[in-house]
C-alpha cells in the first residue's frame, strides 16, 4: 500500500474586518495546511479548516490530532479518521496534486460574494460578481429589511441576492422576511431558524415562493442525509471543508440529485480548490467562495507558496 510522509502547519488568518454573524464576531480564521508526499516524491496539499460552532471538531482537536498522527500514513489510516474537517483535509491532499486541465473550468463558475457592508456590492460587481449575499438577523428586523430594500433598489439588473440568517429568526420574523422576499426576487433565505426548528422550516419552505436553504442544519454528511430523509427538498448549503470525506459527499449528492450551494468556511485556496471542484461536478448554483476580499494574508493561489509562507 502507498505510504505518505505527513507534515502539517497550523495557520492564522486575520479578517480584514471582523465578520459579524448571528453566531458572534469572528476575528481570526485558524486552520491547518496538510502536506503528503508519496515514495516517488509526488506532493499533495490539503487543508483542515474546522468550524466548531457548526459542529465540526475544534481547531484545538484538529491540531492535537495532527500532532499525534504518525509521520508516515497510508489510505487505511486516512479512512479511519473520525473528525470531519480532518477527513476533508487528508482526502483533499490525496486527490491533489492538481490536474491543471481542470482549473480552467473553475473560471467559468459563477460566484457569490459576501457583503460585509452593503456598499461593497459595487466593488464586487467590478470583479464580475453577480450574486451577493448579506448576513441578516444581526440588527432589528425593520432596519435590516429597509437596508436590504435599498440595496435591491440600487443593484443593477442581473444581480441576484441571497440572505443568510444563521438561525437568528423566530417564526414570525421568518414569515416577515419571506413575505418581503416574495415581493422581490431573492434567490433564497439561508437557515432562518435553529436546527431544532426543522419541521417549521419545512412547512415554511412549502408556503412561499422564495426558497429556504438549510446550512447549519446540514453541516455534516450525516445531518444532510437525515434532513433529506425527513423530506427536505429545498436547497442544501454544503461546506465541503467540514462535511467529511469529499468522496462520500460526492456519492450522496450524485445518488440523490439534491439542489445544492457550495460554500466557504473561509479556507485558503487549498481547501477552496477542492470545494470548487466538487461544486463544478455537483451544483448548478453560484458558489459561495468569494471571500478573498476578507483577508490580507494567505491569499495566494499557489499551494507551494502558501505552504512556505510560514
Ligand atoms: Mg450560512
Amino acid at each position: 500500500m502507498t505510504k505518505f510522509r505527513f507534515e502539517y502547519r497550523p495557520y492564522q488568518r486575520k479578517f480584514r474586518q471582523p465578520l459579524k454573524t448571528h453566531h458572534g464576531i469572528w476575528v481570526v480564521r485558524e486552520g491547518i495546511l496538510v502536506r503528503l508526499e508519496d515514495e516517488s516524491g509526488r506532493v499533495g496539499f490539503g487543508e483542515i479548516a474546522p468550524l466548531e460552532w457548526f459542529g465540526s471538531e475544534s481547531i484545538g482537536d484538529a491540531i492535537a490530532f495532527c500532532r499525534n498522527a504518525p509521520e508516515t500514513i497510508d489510505f487505511e489510516w486516512i479512512r479511519s479518521i473520525s473528525f470531519p474537517a480532518c477527513q476533508f483535509g487528508f482526502e483533499t491532499a490525496l486527490e491533489s496534486p492538481l490536474n491543471p486541465s481542470r482549473v480552467g473550468d473553475f473560471e467559468e463558475q459563477r460566484h457569490s460574494g459576501l457583503l460585509g457592508k452593503v456598499e461593497d456590492w459595487e466593488l464586487l460587481w467590478g470583479q464580475r460578481y453577480r450574486t451577493f449575499k448579506v448576513k441578516i438577523a444581526v440588527a432589528p428586523i425593520e432596519i435590516e429589511i429597509a437596508t436590504v430594500e435599498s440595496l435591491l433598489n440600487e443593484l443593477p439588473e442581473g444581480a441576484i441576492l441571497r440572505l443568510d440568517a444563521n438561525m437568528g429568526l423566530n417564526e414570525i420574523e421568518t414569515h416577515q422576511w419571506l413575505e418581503f422576499c416574495d415581493s422581490y426576487n431573492i434567490e433564497f433565505i439561508e437557515q432562518p431558524m435553529p436546527v431544532d426548528q426543522f419541521e417549521t422550516m419545512l412547512k415554511l419552505s412549502q408556503q412561499y415562493r422564495t426558497s429556504i436553504a438549510l446550512d447549519e442544519s446540514v453541516a455534516s454528511l450525516e445531518q444532510l442525509r437525515d434532513c433529506y430523509d425527513r423530506g427536505w427538498r429545498g436547497i442544501f448549503v454544503i461546506k465541503p471543508a467540514i462535511a467529511g470525506f469529499p468522496s462520500k459527499l460526492r456519492e450522496f449528492c450524485q445518488q440523490n440529485q439534491i439542489d445544492t450551494v457550495f460554500s466557504t468556511v473561509f479556507e485558503t485556496a487549498i481547501g477552496r480548490q477542492m470545494g470548487l471542484q466538487l461544486a463544478a461536478e455537483l451544483s448548478k448554483r453560484a458558489v459561495g467562495y468569494g471571500t478573498n476580499h476578507w483577508f490580507d494574508e494567505l491569499n495566494s493561489e499557489d499551494f507551494e507558496k502558501l505552504w512556505n509562507s510560514f
